[in-house]
């Protein structure tokens, strides 16, 4: 690629960082962040970037600044926010849609059936932990009713939470399960059974969309599981495991 060609995605990424550094009342760039913008690692430390702050310290912040969240009527039916579990040090951010019955009363992101079948392909299918390897979230963080797709309001209600979730982050590769998580990062409409296995692009970060375990489990052929398993291979190869 050509070092001209990179330009409009760095300028969008220094722009991201710029304003993720404002929410957080910095009022100069920290001398010791570092921002990798795809520049050697000698230019790169003269940069900026939160990967090496305090992750956890800034998504509590995030949490915080959620509050008890009333800002879209999913509010009304929850039972708790379903912020998103795991390590925020972690390489690999999973962003599904939204909490299910499970997830709304224990307050974590899938832990229902179709939570263990995203464990299992974690940790068996994948080979890592998926506490310490590994980020999961949702787009919206309290549960529709009746199991519904978040509406287009809720998700933009919701969404600049997930995005300073990512900011805080910011790993190496990001995976969307399924279409509305793979939508609402890419910004339009994604026919998932086209797209999965193709890699995109979320703020500099990489983006593989896939199924969502959901999905699998209703559509549980051995293509299917083939399909997942081959895009999570892909995964692996870019976290260099
Ligand atoms: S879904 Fe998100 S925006 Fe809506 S009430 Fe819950 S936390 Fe707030």
């Amino acid at each position: 690629m050509k070092p001209s060609s990179k330009r409009p995605a760095l300028l969008r990424e220094l722009k991201n960082y710029l304003l993720f550094l404002k929410d957080y009342g910095y009022t100069e760039i920290p001398q010791q962040m570092e921002l990798n913008l795809g520049a050697s690692k000698e230019t790169s430390k003269r940069v900026l970037s939160p990967s090496t702050q305090n992750k956890p310290g800034l998504l509590q912040e995030v949490r915080e600044e959620l509050g008890d969240c009333t800002r879209c009527r999913l509010s009304e039916g929850r039972n708790k926010i379903v912020f998103g579990s795991g390590n925020p040090n972690a390489d690999l951010v999973f962003v599904g849609e939204g909490p299910g019955k499970d997830e709304d009363e224990q307050g974590f992101p899938f832990v229902g059936r179709a939570g263990k079948k995203l464990t299992e392909i974690i940790e068996k299918g994948m080979g890592l932990n998926r506490e310490q390897d590994t980020y999961i979230c949702n787009i919206v963080k309290c549960r529709p009713p009746g199991n519904r797709d978040p509406e287009a309001d809720e998700i933009a209600a919701c969404k600049p939470f997930l995005l300073k979730q990512l900011q805080v982050i910011r790993p190496k590769v990001i995976v969307a399960l399924g279409k509305p998580a793979s939508s609402t990062l890419l910004g339009r409409n994604v026919p998932i059974t086209k797209e999965r296995g193709t890699w995109h692009e979320f703020e500099g970060i990489k983006l593989m969309l896939t199924f969502h375990p959901a999905y699998l489990l209703r559509f549980y052929t051995l293509e299917n599981r083939k399909a997942v398993h081959d895009d999570m291979k892909k995964v692996l190869e870019v976290l260099g495991k």
